[in-house]
């Protein structure tokens, strides 16, 4: 899998730990009305999550606590999403280069 926002290719759980360490900027928490969420949009189509983050009683520190945790389980959604919606046209892509490049009949 390719980093979306670098060079980097791996594997999704590696992905997930090069997201987590190298993006965790790319995740938007936001504070509206007492409510805190977080929101992280797909760079290849622009598709965005967010979700609610429900802190247990009324920490006001929880936030900071948690919030390399709230950013992995985000970045988390998108390499799902990246899975699933971006992975089969890269395959294709890729198949289609390998075949432009060597013919049919290579494996
Ligand atoms: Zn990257
Ligand atoms: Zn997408």
């Amino acid at each position: 899998m390719n980093c979306p926002w670098c060079e980097f290719t791996g594997p999704p759980r590696p992905l997930h730990a090069h997201l987590g360490t190298v993006h965790p900027d790319v995740v938007r928490i936001v504070v509206e009305d007492h409510r805190q969420s977080y929101s992280i949009e797909c760079p290849h189509c622009g598709e965005s999550y967010s979700q609610f983050i429900k802190p247990r009683g009324r920490d006001p520190g929880f936030l900071d606590e948690h919030d390399a945790q709230i950013r992995l389980v985000a970045l988390d959604m998108l390499v799902n999403h990246l899975i699933a919606e971006h992975i089969a046209e890269h395959i294709a892509e890729h198949i289609a280069e390998h075949i432009a490049e060597h013919g049919e009949k290579t494996p």
